[in-house]
This record gives C-alpha cells, structure tokens and sequence, in this order.
C-alpha cells in the first residue's frame, strides 16, 4: 500500500504538530471557573474512545500527519483506567514522540513512577493556590496535600521539567502570585499563570473580572525582577520571563488578553473522538464515526487534514461576535 505522508496545514500557514488528547471528560475535582458542584453530564462508556482506538489515532497522526508531540489531558486523565498501559502503547508508536500528561496530579503520587516508566517524558500540574483552604474553596475538594505530594512523586521520577499551570480568581487566590511563585522556584518547579478564559460550563467568565496578564505581571514585579527570556518563544503558550536575574523563570498565558493564535501548533482530539482545531472552535470533526465505520488510515487521515485547513485565525474572544463553545474546557480537553 502507498502511505501519502502530509501535514496538518491551515490557510494562514500554520502546521500542527502537537496533538492534546483528551482521555476522558470526567474529573475528581469541580473547579469553580470549570465546572458546576454537581459536575456535568458524562459521556456514556461507549462514546469514549477505547485505547485501541486512541493507539491507532495518535499512530496515524504520527505516522501520516507530522504530529510530533501528544499530551494526555482531560477531564481528569489520571481517572481513565490502564492510563500506564496507554502511555506505554503510544511509547511504542515512536521513541521520539514527546509524551506529556495535564493533570491535577490527584493519586500522582502512586502512579508517577510506573508512568515514566511506561516512557511519559513530562507532566504539567494544575495548582492554583498554596493555602489547603482556598483550594478547598477553588476545587470543592480538601485535597491539597494530594497535589503537593503528586508534585513531588513527579519530580522524583523525573517527569521533568515539572510545570505548574495555575489561575487566578479575583477576590479568590489573585494575592498569591508571589508567593506560588516563591514556591516553585523553592521546589524547582515551573510556574506558569493562566488568564482565565471563557470556557467554563456555567458560562459565569466575564472580561471584567478576569485577572489579566498585566495584573499578573504588577503583583509579581512588587517582590521579583522579570525580565523577558532570551530563549524564542516559538509556538509555546507562555510568555516566559526570568525572575531575579535567573536561572529561574515564570511563565504567563495570555490567551485572552495577548493571544497567541498565529504561532498555534495544536489540535485536539476529544474523548469521544472528536477532531477540534481549536479550543473555541465552534465545528468538530467526528473521527470516531470514521473509526467505528471501517474507514482506512489513509481516509482518516484526509478527514483530520480537512478538519485543520478550515481553522481559524484566532478565537476572537475579543470579537463582538464572539460565541463560547458549547462544550466546556473539561469535555474539550485542556
Ligand atoms: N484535570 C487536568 C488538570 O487539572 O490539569 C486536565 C484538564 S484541565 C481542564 C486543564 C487546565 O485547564 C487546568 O490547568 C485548569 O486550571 C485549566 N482550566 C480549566 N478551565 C479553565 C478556564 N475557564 N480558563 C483557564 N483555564 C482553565
């Protein structure tokens, strides 16, 4: 058979190469700016992807499609039963694939080891506060200890560099800049601040009260000297900064106030199987139906080449025309 091997191109000249693979939509915690107490309605079993369906997607994207690094994210990944053994198939894909998992690192602490094993190269942690009382408050879970703990059982197995990926909610935890950065410096993690963006499923995120980069940037220049890093930021979300002359840094993600859609690599695969060229795009592109309906590699591969090329040249959360997504971050992936 002929293997036409091409790229995730758009018409504004962009390749993706980073595939964000959502494993599933459930999650144990219930982050105010994502969810709802309740939580939402789940996808059934049988809409989610199996792992022989995920294996053989990341394969023809990796094989076919130029896809170069996959992240497991979710929901919560670490939820998903045989997440080692997942990790260690898509290992076996290719030994340079770069490997990462998004995760709020509940039970990290157990798996941490067997998952570097399995051949993950990183992981990005979601920690938004050091106090157990506001992530108590933030999460509706008293589960602190558990993500402080998942932290270290990463950097002992050498899923580095670890990142920590944290938001800040006005009136919430926006005083704790500092000392979240303080930190992560201490515990040789990387921070990096989120804006908050419109894809929460109760649709309560506003732009007037956002914690916006510039406020990230003025509580953090009260204690810290910031200076922009030297190293080009290519296609990477966060703007990085030194701190006190290095070699430490902190990152910020702007995507609201500084978007950064035209150096934008990714594209996303939900856990029900579901091609998005971008977090707010409005159309999907149903992969999983293609899969369950006996399509070829080759006929999979020209349905996620159609699905990139009409994406769009930025989200336009700024637009006055601008619609949220109807699926929220959590069912999305982030
Ligand atoms: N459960 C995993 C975790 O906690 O990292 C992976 C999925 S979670 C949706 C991925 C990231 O999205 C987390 O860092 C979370 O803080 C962030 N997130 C969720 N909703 C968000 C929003 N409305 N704006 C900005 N970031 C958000």
């Amino acid at each position: 058979m002929v293997v036409t091997t091409r790229s995730l191109d758009d018409r504004y000249g962009r390749v993706a190469t980073d595939l964000r693979v959502s494993l599933t939509d459930r999650c144990n915690l219930r982050c105010s700016y994502c969810m709802p107490p309740e939580g939402l309605d789940w996808l059934p079993d049988e809409a989610v992807l199996s792992h022989d369906e995920v294996v053989r997607l990341v394969r023809i994207g990796t094989d076919l499609l130029g896809i170069q690094e996959v992240r497991f994210t979710g929901g919560e990944p670490l939820v998903r039963r045989g997440l080692v053994g997942l990790v260690g198939r898509t290992r076996a894909i290719d030994p340079a694939l770069e490997i990462s998992l998004t995760t709020n690192a509940l039970g990290l602490s157990r798996q941490a080891q067997a998952l570097a094993d399995a051949g993950l190269d990183r992981v990005n942690v979601s920690l938004d506060t050091m106090r157990a009382d506001t992530f108590a408050e933030i999460t509706r879970r008293d589960r602190h200890r558990d993500v402080v703990d998942g932290l270290a059982a990463a950097r002992a197995a050498g899923l580095g560099p670890v990142k920590i990926n944290a938001v800040l909610l006005r009136g919430v935890n926006d005083d704790e800049a500092p000392a979240l950065l303080r930190w992560a410096i201490a515990e040789g993690y990387d921070l990096r601040f989120i804006e908050q963006m419109p894809l929460d499923a109760q649709h309560n995120w506003s732009r007037e009260s956002m914690i916006t980069a510039d406020e990230i940037f003025s509580r953090l220049e009260a204690e810290f000297d910031l200076t922009p890093a030297s190293e080009p930021r290519g296609s990477a979300p966060a703007e990085l900064f030194t701190v006190d002359g290095g070699p430490a840094t902190v990152g910020v993600i702007a995507s609201v106030t500084r978007p950064f859609c035209g150096d934008c690599d990714r594209v996303r695969l939900t856990a029900d199987g579901q091609i998005r060229n971008c977090l707010f795009a409005r159309e999907e592109s149903d992969l999983r139906a293609a899969l369950r309906g006996g399509a070829t590699d080759e006929q999979i591969a020209d349905r996620w080449v159609l699905a990139m090329a009409g994406k769009r040249a930025g989200h336009g959360i700024d637009d006055p025309t601008f619609l949220q997504p109807d699926r929220p971050m959590s069912a999305i992936g982030g």
